[in-house]
């Protein structure tokens, strides 16, 4: 740490983006990635942005928004994009928590989130059974962030327990990632038109292949979204790339494609859930890509790191209540049955 670092930035604890190592070949299962590369017509968009890189890209991102309105049946003012959804959900927090509510076990940057922004914050537990109990989110003026489905445990909620948790909390921001909701989940977006303290956020890294070029959006309230562009105009105006952007539309063109990607994704999902299962796994139910399993012959830190040693990267976190589980992204089928057949070796 240098002398110059700001004394309010002296304790903070950047978050760990899951370990890309370059030292061999891996076999991929850590970051919640997509097995899938982008459709052709993704290709053609970005190198027809090329000659056009002399110029700043939109900062309203008008084509890409209206595209989205499209697709989502919303208004293309109740919409922002972001670098990723990461930047969408930094500017949420940064313009309305003042308290920020969380689950115990849940997407390890919302804690970073609250710190860099110098928001105080609470976790609740989860249950048992590691599902949101959703009778411990009346959060009187706090802002609460739930990742739906969530992560790393792979649960959803249901549209119903969702809205109960906005209707009971109307004086804060409720903001629901839904980074993973296309995987079998169901999403929150139909709510925005019924209820203003409510942020969607969603992502192309996951179910749309574009986890490379950074692209996230949220959806809400438009006058949510003016407060959200105040910021984002006044830290990075031209947030999002114009070859993302290109690739973006691209993308939404193309939904069939996106759709039978995660149904494949999905029948995988199912494919290794059961292989696990009878090799005496414990498998959480998932509606995302990837499952969370734990299993009694193997401890979660000598399953990750003996599956490293076999070229195999899955993730494993320390902390103490899911800290015998490991996160399985879900890949192609062939990467599924390596896995498998190493964890056979393993067991
Ligand atoms: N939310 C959750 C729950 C995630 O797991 C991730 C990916 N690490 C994100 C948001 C952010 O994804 P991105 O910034 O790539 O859109």
């Amino acid at each position: 740490m240098s002398k110059f670092l700001l004394e309010k930035y002296k304790n903070l604890v950047p978050y760990v983006p899951g370990e890309q190592p370059k030292d061999q070949q891996y076999i991929k299962l850590n970051t919640n990635e997509s097995p899938f590369s982008p459709c052709p017509a993704v290709m053609k968009a970005i190198e027809n942005e090329v000659p056009k890189l002399k110029l700043y890209s939109d900062p309203e991102c008008k084509k890409m928004r209206v595209k989205l309105a499209e697709v989502y049946n919303v208004n293309e003012n109740q919409i922002m994009l972001g670098s990723g959804s990461d930047e969408i959900l930094n500017y949420v927090i940064m313009a309305f928590a003042k308290e920020l509510v969380f689950p115990d076990i849940t997407y390890g940057f919302y804690k970073v989130f609250a710190d860099v922004n110098n928001v105080p914050y609470t976790t609740i537990p989860l249950k048992e059974d590691f599902t949101i109990g959703i009778n411990d989110y009346v959060c009187s003026g706090k802002m609460i962030v739930i990742a739906n489905p969530n992560a790393p445990t792979g649960i959803a909620l249901s549209l119903d327990k969702v809205e109960a948790i906005i209707k009971a909390n109307p004086t804060s921001i409720v903001m629901i990632d839904e980074a993973y909701v296309d995987f079998g989940g169901e999403s929150s977006v139909p709510l925005v038109k019924k209820y203003k303290n409510l942020v969607v956020t969603q992502t192309f890294s996951k179910s749309r292949f574009m986890a490379g070029a950074r692209l996230g959006f949220c959806i809400a309230d438009e006058e949510l979204i003016k407060d959200l562009n105040t910021l984002r105009y006044s830290i990075s105006p031209y947030n999002v790339n114009s070859m993302t952007l290109a690739a973006g539309i691209a993308t939404l063109e193309n939904e069939d494609y996106t759709k039978a990607k995660c149904k494949e994704i999905m029948e995988n999902r199912t494919y290794l859930t059961k292989e696990l299962e009878s090799l005496g796994f414990e498998v959480l139910p998932s509606t995302t890509n990837f499952v969370f399993a734990k299993c009694s012959k193997v401890s979660g830190e000598t399953l990750y790191l003996t599956l490293k040693e076999k070229g195999i990267l899955v993730r494993h976190f320390k902390q103490e209540r899911i800290k015998e589980y490991v996160r399985i992204t879900i890949g192609i089928k062939e990467n599924m049955d390596a896995l498998l057949k190493a964890i056979k070796e393993i067991i």
